[in-house]
């Protein structure tokens, strides 16, 4: 390190390893597993900053280098040693719209903090939970400025209003254009609203950062389905909208097609998430969602993803008597965060690996009554590169069940692409679209986030969302249109 970037730290660097990474305070397992409040429960200044000090200030932070966005964690994080938390935000935001939910749902154990020095010794930086603090330190604040930009006389539409489309929006109404987004739903959020629950992604914290769009200028309008209310060729044609993004994800679920799945009782995870978020059963009893009521019922969800464990915690908190994950790999092979497997555990969900259900059985009325199932042994890996399961002969139970959850993933929701003459799509239904551009096929029109990669993460939507705008300002700055090969 030279003299000119000395460090501020007062840690010696030989002592940084010996300081333990510290503890997220969280509520008890036993009270929040009745409950929709957040677990986790933020860092305080002091223990940020005594997190930030362990940093090691690498010459070349891999950490940076494994973020898809590209945050700049080993300059944020010493403004927090310094003290200057604003300045922190402000270092994050410069990559990452929308820190405070970044910091809540990233998986940083593949990320950043998997690639941090610290972790070949002892435990990672905090980085997640260091982005978290100071993200909600800002908005505690109310320290956002807004941005005076001279209008461009652009109109650009944003169809979704998920992480990849709400980036578009925040990046391109500071160049100048008129932004409007498009909602099927009747909330603005994509998944961050309708999925993830209360407990891990308090509801206000994606609204706030609407807010704070709308304050910029953004306009947000809901139940439009477009492909459906209206076209992407009359927003162009007749609405006069110089550019279209669309980022509509991929929430059309999919089922194992097994005996039983239109029983009553079983559901799609998406649905049962929408139910519990947007028609509010998070709020039982002051709203009351009847189809909902789990009081004592056994539950069980199939997936091992985030979504199985948002679905399967939320129907402990509305009140299962027994909640089971049925997943047929093994915990290694898990695809959900770390630290939700861990508070699932915590919370006494009973995970049975290496099991999945093969038949649902009913009763004469077609309710749900049991699923049953199958015991797995780990083979050959697959083209995944994870061992493929293989079921154990003659290893068949029926597991009592009123509820079954299907979370094995989801795919293209067809509707804006079947609707749009010239729009290319690959095999699977998705959206094809430039990596660096996300261009599409149709002149004027931009695609990114799930419904192009496929189910991935926030982050990564938010990575093609910047790509995105970019790609849209220089369009409508110069005109010239070079589309996906
Ligand atoms: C339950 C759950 C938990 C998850 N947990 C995590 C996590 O912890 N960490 C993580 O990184 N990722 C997580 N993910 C994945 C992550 O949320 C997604 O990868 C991300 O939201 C994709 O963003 P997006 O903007 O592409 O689409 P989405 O967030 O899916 O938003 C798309 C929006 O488009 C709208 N839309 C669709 N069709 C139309 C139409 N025709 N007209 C108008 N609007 C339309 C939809 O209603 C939706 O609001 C989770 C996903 C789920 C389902």
């Amino acid at each position: 390190m030279s003299p000119a970037t000395k460090s501020k730290n007062p840690v010696p660097m030989k002592e940084r390893m010996k300081v333990p990474r510290q503890l997220m305070p969280e509520q008890a397992p036993e009270l929040r597993a009745h409950n929709f409040e957040e677990v986790n429960l933020g860092y305080s200044a002091e223990l940020a900053r005594q997190e930030a000090q362990r940093c090691l200030e690498c010459a070349k932070p891999t950490c940076t280098d494994n973020c898809p966005v590209g945050v700049k964690v080993k300059e944020f994080v010493e403004l927090i040693v310094a003290g200057d938390f604003l300045g922190a935000a402000a270092k994050i935001r410069e990559d990452c719209v929308l820190p405070a939910i970044t910091g809540r749902v990233c998986p940083q154990e593949d990320q950043c903090e998997g690639k941090c020095l610290l972790s070949k010794k002892v435990k990672p930086l905090g980085i997640g939970y260091l982005e978290r603090f100071v993200a909600d330190y800002e908005q505690k604040m109310g320290t956002h400025v807004l941005p005076k930009v001279a209008p461009t006389g652009k109109k650009v539409a944003i169809v979704g209003s998920g992480p990849s489309g709400l980036t578009v929006a925040g990046d391109l109404i500071q160049k100048g254009h008129k932004v409007h987004v498009f909602e099927a739903l009747h909330e603005i959020g994509g998944v961050l609203v309708y999925g993830i629950p209360e407990f891990r992604l308090p509801k206000q914290i994606v609204r706030e950062q609407i807010d704070y769009m709308r304050q910029m200028g953004v306009e947000f309008e809901t139940d439009v389905v477009v492909g459906r209310t209206v076209t992407i060729d009359e927003l162009m044609e007749e609405e006069g909208y110089d550019a279209v993004y669309i980022g509509t994800g991929a929430g059309l679920p999919q089922f194992m097609n097994i005996p039983g799945e239109h029983l009553n009782g079983v559901y799609s995870a998406n649905e049962f998430l929408t139910r519990i978020n947007l028609m509010k059963a998070y709020k039982f009893p002051v709203y009351d969602e009847p189809m909902l009521d789990l009081h004592g019922k056994n539950v069980a969800v199939i997936g091992g993803g985030n979504t199985a464990l948002d679905a399967i915690r939320s129907a402990l908190r509305l009140g299962a008597g027994m909640a089971y994950v049925l997943y047929r790999r093994s915990e290694a092979e898990m695809p959900a965060r770390a630290e939700e497997v861990h508070h699932a555990q915590q919370e006494g969900i009973d995970f049975q690996m290496l099991t999945a259900p093969v038949e649902f059985l009913s009763d004469a009325k077609g309710w749900l009554t049991a699923a049953r199932c199958v015991r797995m042994e780990l083979g050959e890996p697959d083209a995944s590169g994870r061992r493929r399961p293989v079921p154990i002969q003659g290893s068949e139970f029926d597991l009592p069940l009123s509820v079954a959850i299907m979370a094995i993933g989801t795919t293209a929701n067809p509707i804006v692409q079947t609707t749009t003459p010239g729009l290319g799509t690959n095999k699977r239904g998705y959206i094809v679209a430039s990596e660096e551009t996300q261009r599409t096929t149709r002149k004027g029109v931009f695609a990114g986030g799930d419904i192009v990669t496929g189910a991935a993460t926030v982050i990564l939507a938010m990575g093609a969302g910047r790509r995105a705008a970019k790609s849209i300002h220089e369009y409508l700055t110069t005109g010239e249109w070079e589309g996906q090969a």
